[in-house]
């Protein structure tokens, strides 16, 4: 008799998991159920080349649709999940069907944050679809000047992104530099002398009291110091928030997201979570973490994939053990990060300088390296894996010096 996997979420983790489960041979039936209009598609492009392009730009489908088709999924676009029964094994969907599984995949992402109290005001915006990124973009293409609230990886990519469209750009942030969460003092005055340098006004510790609006439409966005910024765009990039709702009756542990073991399943049996959704074992120390970059997202799907296949009867099971990645494109500068760094680690510059555009920096916990923030230098970023990898102190990363000695053979 066949079997059936079911995977909720048609975004990256979701289609991941689907690749790898047919590359690993999975025959049976596999049914990829998406909320969304649109066939699987990638969300990097959507705060840089597509927010920024001239021409309305195509959906950045993740497969063509010959190269989806090859997959043999009962693709199911414009259904969302409603409900879980873990031990009758059933999903519920909108249209008040239901579903049966042997395996069940949860890949629903995030919801981006937004403001109740501006629900409905015309010019004020989120960015986590592609339907998002084309409001947006009409807003843009009117708007001499856009506001961006929240200064992280995605309210700082979409505040460069604007600049180089042309509009003046102010960006508004509680926190004392951009990235400062992620990547603390050194990195973060880095990214704001980036955005100063390109003409952005920055408001650093310092949140929006209210908007003020004409006929509906934003046109002023007031400060909690007094500052009023005169407005045609806001955009709210203050995080984003698990979609889970759906799945608060079916006892699957909840917290901050799907909580599951090192090898991506659930507390269910034959439940499994992947991609943004997934609330991971803290590399970092005790509880979980949610590990929203694009690379953790197809990392996880070929562990659970791996797991869904074993629990099937192929193969071993294996644990999930890749460091997480991540990147960042802002003007012509890339940042990129390899492991998990923490605004509290100790910061070593191994190479270069912020003031030169290029450098790497380690971070550093109890002397060893947890993580490696880089820009502009791709290559040597990455020839630190190793040491971030197995955490080695950082005076053997500065000895070993790997992107020197590269360098010299090269
Ligand atoms: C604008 C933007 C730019 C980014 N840039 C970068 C970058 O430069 N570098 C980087 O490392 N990462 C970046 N990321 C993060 C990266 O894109 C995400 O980590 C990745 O998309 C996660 O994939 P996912 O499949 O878990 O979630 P998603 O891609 O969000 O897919 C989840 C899908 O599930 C659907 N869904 C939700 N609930 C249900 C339901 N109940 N039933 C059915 N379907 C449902 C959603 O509609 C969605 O389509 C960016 C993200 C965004 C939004």
């Amino acid at each position: 008799m066949s079997t059936h996997v079911v995977i909720v979420g048609a975004g990256l983790a979701g289609l991941r998991t689907a690749e790898r489960l047919r590359r690993g041979g999975y025959d049976g039936v596999l049914t990829l159920i998406g909320t969304e209009a649109h066939p699987p598609y990638d969300r990097p492009p959507l705060s840089k080349a597509l927010l920024g392009a001239e021409q309305t730009p195509d959906l950045p489908a993740l497969r063509n649709s010959d190269r989806l088709a090859e997959l043999d999924l009962d693709l199911r676009t414009g259904v969302t999940a409603t409900g879980l029964d873990p031990r009758a094994h059933r999903v519920r969907l909108d249209d008040g069907s239901e579903l049966a599984y042997d395996q069940l995949v949860l890949a629903t992402g995030l919801t981006a944050r937004a403001f109740p109290q501006w629900q409905g005001i015309e010019g004020v915006h989120v960015l986590r679809s592609f339907d998002d990124c084309l409001a947006l973009r009409a807003s843009a293409a009117n708007a001499r000047h856009a506001t961006v609230i929240g200064a992280g990886v995605l309210g700082s990519e979409i505040a460069a992104t604007l600049r180089g469209r042309g509009a003046e750009v102010d960006l508004v942030d509680a926190l004392p530099q951009p990235l400062h969460r992620v990547a603390g003092d050194e990195v973060g005055a880095f990214i704001a002398d980036l955005h100063r340098s390109h003409g952005v006004s920055l408001h650093l510790g310092r949140t929006v009291a209210e908007l003020a609006t004409d006929e509906g439409r934003v046109r002023e966005v007031r400060l909690d110091d007094g500052t009023r910024v005169r407005t045609d765009l806001v955009v709210v990039a203050v995080g984003a928030s698990p979609v889970t709702d759906w799945l608060e009756s079916s006892g699957v542990h909840l917290d901050a997201g799907v909580v599951v073991d090192d090898r991506g399943a659930t507390s269910a049996p034959d439940v499994w979570a992947v991609g943004d959704v997934a609330a991971v074992p803290n590399p970092r120390g005790d509880g979980t973490i949610r590990i929203e970059h694009w690379t953790a997202a197809g990392d996880l799907a070929a562990t659970v994939a791996t797991n869904v296949l074993a629990a099937l009867g192929t193969g071993e099971p294996r644990a999930h053990a890749e460091i997480p990645y991540m990147w960042t494109d802002q003007y012509d500068v890339k940042l990129q990060c390899l492991g998990l760094p923490c605004a509290s680690d100790e910061r070593v510059l191994l190479t270069g300088s912020p003031e030169s555009g290029a450098f790497l920096l380690a971070f550093v916990d109890d002397g060893h390296v947890k993580a490696v923030v880089g820009a502009g230098m791709p290559a040597a970023l990455m020839r630190c894996r190793a040491a971030v990898t197995k955490s080695w102190p950082v005076t053997e990363l500065r000895e070993a010096a790997p992107w020197e000695r590269r360098k010299a053979t090269a």
